[in-house]
């Protein structure tokens, strides 16, 4: 029988950070002041090689995962990270393999990308506006830097493309119809996200989330939508597509909707810990089994029995929690195991 855990979900995503460093310090997940030139990132010899994520992942694949997701920090600032691509790519099982990125270095990298073998890409772009996107980023990327990602990436043929956009109260929530009228013109999926408590660093207030309803509120007034059917069992966004028939939009409404019950996702670190949810308080990790010279049977019955024991519905129960029992929650951060 296929693996579930304890609420009967089966394994179905593996997302994979690739590295816990990032060329942007977006506040609500690496807040600069923070993630200054003190902080100290993993050094490269804790981090999982190629070769062992490669490991990992095909034992993994076998338990259930058919999606593998690329993600960080950054994924795109792990050297090489093509060669990682390629190999996964080669992986029987493996029936999607995509990359979430903030598109910074990503003319750079399209062709080597496509090459070894990626088949979607996630661009996350929060506003249009150029001071507002600053400020979404701790000061590292103007708006167009990250265009010039996306026309590498249409030109790469990865259309339709998904981009992510995080909607914060008071920061961006007045630029987001301009960004849905752009994507839109252009075919690509828009997706927004309420702001979420990743962490302990972000200082997550729930008057700062913009609800899903209201953003659908938002763009239906100018631009009208009707809600569609999701596409396969686990799939996070709520979709709409336009009413005209130009396109769709997806809104991941973890905090206002959870929808842990369908939540098949397992994350793997740079460091080589499986995690069960992303508000996670600890990991399992499999890189010192790995190293101590352990079999893929014995990894295979690690993962099994973390997944196996799996209660996680953070989403669902946060409004029953205080915001001091939130706070004092020490979680996993966002930048360290991916979106
Ligand atoms: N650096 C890449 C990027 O930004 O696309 C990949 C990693 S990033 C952690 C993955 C996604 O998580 C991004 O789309 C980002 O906007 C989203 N994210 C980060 N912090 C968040 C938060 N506090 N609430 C909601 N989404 C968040
Ligand atoms: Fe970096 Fe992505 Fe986090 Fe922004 S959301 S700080 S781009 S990892
Ligand atoms: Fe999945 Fe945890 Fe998010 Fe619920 S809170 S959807 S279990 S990652």
């Amino acid at each position: 029988m296929d693996l579930q855990d304890k609420l009967n979900r089966p394994l179905r995503d593996l997302r994979i950070s690739v590295t816990d460093r990032c060329n942007f310090r977006c506040p609500y997940c690496m807040p600069a002041e923070i993630f200054n030139e003190r902080y100290r990132f993993l050094p490269k010899p804790h981090l999982l090689t190629f070769e062992e994520i490669t490991r990992l992942t095909r034992i993994i694949v076998r338990l259930g995962a058919v999606k593998a997701r690329l993600t960080g920090g950054e994924p795109l600032l792990r050297q090489d990270v093509e060669k990682l691509v390629e190999m996964l790519a080669a992986l029987k099982g493996v029936d999607d393999l995509a990359m979430t990125t903030n598109a910074y270095l990503l003319p750079q990298k399209i062709d080597a990308l496509k090459a070894a073998g990626l088949k979607r890409l996630t661009i996350s772009l929060d506003t249009l506006d150029d001071e507002v996107f600053r400020q979404m980023n701790g000061e590292r990327s103007a708006v167009d830097k990250v265009l010039e990602g996306i026309f590498a990436a249409e030109e790469a043929g990865f259309t339709p493309l998904k981009i992510n956009a995080v909607a914060q109260r008071g920061v961006n929530d007045h630029t987001l119809v301009e960004l849905a009228r752009f994507f839109k013109e252009r075919g690509h999926i828009l997706r927004f996200i309420e702001y979420m408590d990743v962490g302990n660093m972000n200082g997550w207030k729930m008057e700062q989330v913009v609800p899903a309803a209201e953003i659908v509120a938002l763009i239906n007034a100018e631009m009208p939508l009707e809600p569609i059917a999701g596409n396969y069992y686990g799939e996070v966004a709520r979709r709409y597509r336009y009413a005209d028939g130009e396109g769709e939009i997806g809104l991941i409404s973890s905090v206002t909707q959870p929808f842990c019950g369908a939540c098949t996702r397992m994350r793997l670190s740079p460091e080589g810990q499986i995690f069960t949810c992303l508000f996670a308080i600890e990991g399992t990790s499999l890189r010192d089994p790995l190293r101590a010279g352990a079999s893929d049977a014995e990894l295979e019955a690690i993962i099994r029995a973390t997944w196996g024991e799996r209660i996680d519905r953070y989403s669902e129960i946060r409004s029953s929690l205080t915001q001091e029992v939130r706070d004092r929650r020490q979680k996993v951060e966002m930048y360290h195991i991916g979106g």
